[in-house]
């Protein structure tokens, strides 16, 4: 039976990280991955098919959130928008991502986009905005400029290339020697006196085992109930999903559908308030099932899709709620999420207002989470080398955040990669 130096479970941002940080090093890396691979078709389709239950997945309380069920995880459908990692977050736990982030940077292609690309519907919200007082800018993207067709379409997957996904990395892993196992879910860890030796699961509905010397789980809402079936009971008690709301409004002459989403924007109330405001808006279908989960009467206000321009808030939610098995979860919107929400919703009809709105064309959508976090947390589950209590059993992933972001993932999930590949690299002989 081969042994691997690093089994890599799940290969969305943070276990793709890994793999080819491990690989680089000159390790034997298994990656293993519960979806297939799914290609962009540009269209609602792609997302529904690369997401847990089509993307319809709801808490208890009736609230969406997306989990990820395919190679490269979340990444492949994200807006292609980049916030480093955020002190606020980390600074509790002693944790320093400063030298990580950088490294990061370089490899995602992380960069302001030119005019023509963020376009001209983002732009004239960014002038009206600072008209009136705010301080927005062009926001950090991952997305290569050369590449780039601004169709918009980035959180639809990306047809040409230029957003940069976990698969980057995965790939590159593979070409470098690593294997990847695809429809292949992982259930279980195989514990041997206190120390992890493998995983146990099902590739294609047949049972399967795998045996590594260390054991890294990047599987998001799955590592939870994996650890609880090792023992780890606390895991998956309390978590985050950034809760966000779009809101859309008639401005006179302009839309922001085709826009490039989050490609400006304004973080000047994150600090104080956990606040993230950027204009992004759900596709047509999207948001016609927006509209539907909050009961019929709302499928009324689906034709006034076309002449909608479109702004979400995004804040740092508590830490609440827990996982039940499968993809059961209760999550409420608490009160001082949806003060959070408000200020932002405020800010945004303050835009559209100055932007030449009416307030009766101003919708708010229901809250959801894009973000699915802060399950197995640095402090609590993992320590700060992300490292359960049971040996060489690690968690990296968004899992892993000790509170909620309210920002983008992607480049924290890279960083923290980056920091978990050199201990492994700095421990491998002690194993
Ligand atoms: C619509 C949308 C837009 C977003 N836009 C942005 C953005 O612009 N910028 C940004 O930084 N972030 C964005 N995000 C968030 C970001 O994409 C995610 O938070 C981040 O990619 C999560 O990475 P992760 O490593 O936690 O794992 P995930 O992406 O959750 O990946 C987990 C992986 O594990 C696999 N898996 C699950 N269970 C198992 C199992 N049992 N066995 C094996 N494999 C398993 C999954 O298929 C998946 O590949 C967005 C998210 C959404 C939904």
């Amino acid at each position: 039976m081969k042994e691997y130096d690093v089994i890599v479970v799940g290969t969305g941002t943070g276990g793709s990280t890994v793999a080819r940080e491990m690989t680089n090093r000159g390790k034997k890396v298994l990656m293993l991955e519960s979806g297939g691979r799914w290609e962009w078709m540009g269209n609602t389709m792609t997302v529904a098919m690369m997401l847990k239950h089509f993307g319809l997945v709801r808490s208890k309380e009736g609230r969406t959130v997306t989990f990820a069920d395919n190679y490269g995880g979340l990444s492949n459908i994200a807006a292609g928008c980049a916030a480093p990692p955020p002190k606020a977050v980390f600074d509790p736990v002693g944790i320093d991502l400063t030298e990580e982030a950088k490294e990061a940077k370089k490899d995602l292609w992380i960069q302001k986009q030119p005019d023509e690309l963020v376009g001209k519907a983002n732009l004239r919200l960014l002038e009206v905005a600072n008209s009136i007082g705010y301080h927005w800018g062009k926001m950090d993207k991952f997305i290569d400029p050369q590449r780039c067709n601004a169709s918009g379409d980035c959180m639809l997957g990306c047809k040409t290339g230029a957003k940069w996904t976990a698969r980057v990395y995965g790939d590159e892993a593979v070409s470098k020697g690593a294997d990847l196992h695809l429809h292949t879910k992982i259930t279980e860890v195989i514990v041997e006196n206190g120390r992890v030796v493998g995983v146990k699961g099902t590739k294609l509905g047949r049972s399967v085992q795998y045996f590594g010397k260390a054991v890294v789980l990047s599987t998001g809402i799955d590592n939870a109930h994996i650890l609880r079936r090792a023992g780890i009971a606390r895991a998956g008690k309390g978590f985050c999903c950034d809760w966000l709301q779009f809101v859309g409004a008639e401005i006179p002459g302009m839309n922001t559908i085709g826009a490039t989403p989050m490609s400006v924007g304004s973080l000047e109330f994150y600090e104080s308030d956990g606040i993230a405001i950027v204009p992004v808006f759900p596709n047509w279908s999207m948001y016609a099932a927006t509209l539907a989960f909050a009961g019929p009467k709302s499928l009324l206000k689906f034709p006034r899709f076309w002449k909608l321009s479109g702004i979400m808030v995004k804040v740092r939610d508590e830490t609440a709620g827990e996982l039940f098995e499968g993809v059961s979860f209760s999550k409420k919107v608490s009160k001082a999420d949806q003060m959070k929400l408000d200020k932002g919703i405020d800010i945004i009809k303050k835009v559209f207002r100055k932007a030449g709105a009416k307030d009766s064309s101003i919708l708010p959508l229901n809250p959801q989470g894009a973000h699915p976090s802060a399950t197995c947390r640095i402090g609590d589950v993992v320590d700060i080398n992300l490292e359960t209590e049971i040996k060489n059993l690690y968690c990296c992933d968004a899992s892993v955040l000790p509170s909620a972001l309210g920002l983008p993932v992607i480049w924290t999930a890279v960083a923290l990669g980056k920091r978990l590949g050199k201990h492994l690299a700095a421990g491998s002989a002690d194993r």
